[in-house]
């Protein structure tokens, strides 16, 4: 029996989020075609005893989420398009003004048709290998998706590792379900969580909450991140203060429960 990739579904998405990082782009996605062109689909079953050496090449489809972006991203995009393997499938979806990564990654969730999907940054702190090994381990067993954690981050400053960790401190509010510390949007995940997290409604949508709560089974892989291609990171204190607040309010009880506990001291004295 011959596996024939798939013609209307590819066998992995892979979604690029990315804001004003149009010369990492272009150093990247070179990269990124040479990974996808040693894709190979996975051997089914037993039930093709006479070639099983012979492994066809997967179909891949990148999808670059333009974030608004006000460089010349879109150009070297374009540019690059012609220069794609024969089994990778470019895709560019441009949002019509700058909505920060959490949105640009739901986009690239809604268009996402793969079979697996993959998430990865546009400035190539997310080694390729790392992303192959994390495949590997979805395709030979039943977990459902792989997140990297990262592992050791030299680049941080030590108050920028301290409120990171309270953050997480913070937020572990449920015994349900674990957001867990330095898992970030660096992941590969099947179909099952794909299609859970996309029927969510909520519009502030703090990714990393809602990767753990749909449940599945999710394992972690611990990576060392790379420095960063070129460019800088686009988010400072303020915005990561921001996502901090949408991650609280969306996943924990705790300010609700202070701010009502207040209120029956105050009505007490009263
Ligand atoms: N990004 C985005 N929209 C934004 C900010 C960032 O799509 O508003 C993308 C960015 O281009 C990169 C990824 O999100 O591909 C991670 O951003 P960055 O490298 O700035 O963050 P860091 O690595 O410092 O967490
Ligand atoms: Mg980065």
């Amino acid at each position: 029996m011959s596996h024939h990739p798939s013609q209307s579904r590819p066998y992995l998405s892979i979604i690029i989020p990315a804001y004003n990082d149009a010369d990492a782009l272009e150093g990247f996605l070179p990269e990124v075609f040479a990974f996808t062109q040693t894709l190979r689909a996975p051997v089914t079953d037993s039930s093709s005893t006479q070639q099983n050496s012979e492994t066809t090449i997967a179909t891949c489809e990148i999808i670059i989420v333009d974030d608004g972006s006000r460089d010349h991203s879109v150009d070297v995009v374009t540019d690059l398009m012609t220069t794609r393997p024969s089994n990778t499938e470019l895709e560019i979806i441009r949002l019509s003004r700058n909505f920060g990564k959490e949105p640009a990654l739901s986009a690239g969730l809604a268009a996402a048709r793969g079979d697996m999907v993959a998430m990865i940054d546009a400035d190539g702190q997310h080694p390729l290998p790392i992303l192959a090994q994390m495949l590997a381990m979805i395709e030979q067993s039943d977990i459902d998706m792989v997140a990297g954690i990262q592992a050791n981050r030299p680049h941080e400053s030590r108050l920028a590792k301290t409120l990171k960790s309270s953050f997480y401190h913070f937020i572990q509010d449920s015994q349900r379900y674990e957001i867990r510390p330095n898992a970030g949007d660096f992941r590969v995940m099947n179909r099952k969580v794909l299609n859970a997290l996309r029927s969510l409604p909520e519009r502030q949508r703090f990714m990393k909450g809602l990767y753990a709560w749909v449940g599945f089974n999710t394992v972690y892989l611990p990576f060392t991140a790379a420095n960063r291609d070129t460019g800088e990171s686009k988010f400072n204190y303020g915005s990561l203060f921001e996502l901090a607040l949408v991650g609280i309010t969306s996943f924990s009880q705790r300010p609700l429960r202070l701010i009502s506990r207040m209120g029956f001291v105050v009505s007490a004295l009263a």
